[in-house]
């Protein structure tokens, strides 16, 4: 864990929290006392271990299936989640998909389903949590933006547009939450270690890695560590901020 504070009796819901950086933000918030709604769409085994492994940390953990696009899957998790947490202090919307190729190639499908899941998603999420923290005058919600939102990127001209989306809305919600006390802001990672970076061919990532002051990937746990920051009392006074988790990628 890496030493914000605690967040214990904090109630958080990590969308895609089963694997990846969701699945270390999740341990993180559990490590700093916080009982996790762990959201999946497909990968129910990996939700439940990581549920099992926030467990053992002494924290309550359940799993949620819901697809972040679906509005009526949205509220029925949002539902759950109080029945099961009691409130919810964090959101963290971290969900998200890629389905890469250049703008030519580029289908009204994968474009669509890529601004569906990332940004939709983002949208239903934060309106059911933004309903709950009003009346708690209280609340965290952190989304999972990216570099190529700040610098584009060639072959994600719709990954890019949903991340610079949140960007936008991150900044607009927390223009309207913060004199209710809910603080709303946006994470900017780099080129980090999961699946989804797993799947790039070796030619482009040693193009990337070429381009990272720092020499190396970032780990899900570099990012959770900054998630735990945004979520900790020590950045109540930091509101529609985009901070990068990138190794100097982006400056
Ligand atoms: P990942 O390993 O591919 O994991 C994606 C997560 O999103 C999975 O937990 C997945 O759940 C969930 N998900 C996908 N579609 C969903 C849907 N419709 N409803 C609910 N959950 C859904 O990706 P990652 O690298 O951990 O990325 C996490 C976030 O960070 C994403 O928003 C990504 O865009 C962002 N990010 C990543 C990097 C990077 O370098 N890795 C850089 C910048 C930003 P299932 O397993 O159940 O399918």
């Amino acid at each position: 864990m890496s030493g914000f504070g605690e967040l214990s009796g904090k109630k958080a819901l990590i969308t895609g929290g089963g694997r990846g950086i969701g699945r270390a933000i999740a341990l993180e918030f559990a490590a700093a006392g916080a009982d996790v709604a762990i959201n999946y769409v497909g990968s129910a085994d990996e939700a439940q271990e990581t549920a099992a492994a926030c467990e053992k940390l002494g924290v309550k953990a359940v799993i949620i299936p819901a697809d972040v696009s679906n509005a009526d899957e949205v509220a029925a998790m949002f539902g759950q989640a109080l029945t099961e947490l009691g409130r919810l202090d964090i959101l963290v919307n971290n969900a998200g998909i890629t389905r890469d190729a250049l703008l030519l190639r580029l289908s009204d499908d994968d474009y669509d389903k890529v601004l569906a899941v990332n940004l939709r998603g983002a949208f239903l999420c934060m309106r059911q949590a933004a309903k709950i923290m009003l009346k708690q005058r209280a609340g965290r919600i952190i989304s999972l933006s990216s570099v190529v939102a700040l610098r584009g990127n060639a072959g994600q001209v719709n990954y890019a547009a949903s991340k610079a989306g949140l960007i936008g809305m991150t900044k607009s919600l927390a223009r309207e939450l913060a004199g209710r006390g809910v603080t709303v802001n946006a994470l900017a990672p780099g080129f980090i270690q999961t699946a989804m970076t797993d799947a790039i061919p070796e030619a482009a990532r040693q193009q990337m890695l070429a381009g990272i002051p720092m020499g190396r990937m970032g780990q899900p746990e570099d990012v959770a560590a900054a998630a735990h920051f945004l979520a900790s009392d020590a950045a109540a006074y930091i509101t529609g901020q985009v901070l990068r988790v990138d190794g100097g990628m982006a400056m």
